[in-house]
């Protein structure tokens, strides 16, 4: 199970995702949303956010890519050693976007299960954009900790990915005095 981060901890990260947030390309129809995927010994495996390189992507997919866990793919194709090798290459990968560096050698499966997903928006549990949801992605990748400033409104797509992640066993927290931080680049969505 994921080690529980200290209180401070989790609002760094979170306010880390939530800075990242605002590099999103600004979108009428989509949230503008930042991820950072810490492993239980602080150190920053990957991150990404909402449009990073392609109008579709969403934060959490995104940084999950940069670990070569591709958002196109189902739990079911992936192999432990095809995670392996993905971190592996994501050392070179996250050198762009981001500017995050993945430590080689970390980012194995045990360090995904003790890793936490700071995200400033709950993962989806349904979206229009591409076949497979963070929430799913995230559950597939073994992450055994996921903690976010606010809950989806319905606006674009049902919400609900807080408790699919929690009835696949993951620790789901939510930081509320973070909520408006996090919903502040997204207030045109909002109004
Ligand atoms: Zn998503």
């Amino acid at each position: 199970m994921a080690q529980p981060a200290s209180p401070d901890a989790d609002v760094h990260w979170l306010l880390e995702a939530i800075s990242l947030s605002r590099r999103c390309l600004p979108s009428a129809t989509a949230f503008s949303v930042g991820a950072v995927l810490v492993a239980a010994d602080g150190t920053v495996l990957s991150a990404g956010f909402s449009r990073e390189r392609d109008p579709r992507d969403h934060a959490e997919e995104s940084a999950l890519a940069r670990l070569g866990i591709p958002g196109d793919r189902t739990a079911g194709d992936r192999t432990a050693g095809d995670r392996t090798a993905g971190v592996r290459a994501a050392g070179v990968r996250a050198a762009g976007g981001t500017g995050y560096r993945s430590g080689s050698g970390s980012g194995t499966a045990a360090d995904l299960a003790g890793a936490t997903m700071y995200s400033s928006l709950e993962p989806c549990a349904s979206r229009a954009s591409r076949p497979v949801p963070c929430a799913d992605l995230i559950i597939a990748s073994g992450i055994g900790r996921v903690v976010i400033a606010w809950h989806e409104p319905p606006i674009f797509v049902p919400g609900g990915g807080a408790a699919r992640l929690r009835e696949a066993g993951l620790t789901v927290m939510v930081i509320p005095e973070l909520a408006a931080a996090a919903q502040a680049v997204n207030a045109h969505l909002l109004s």
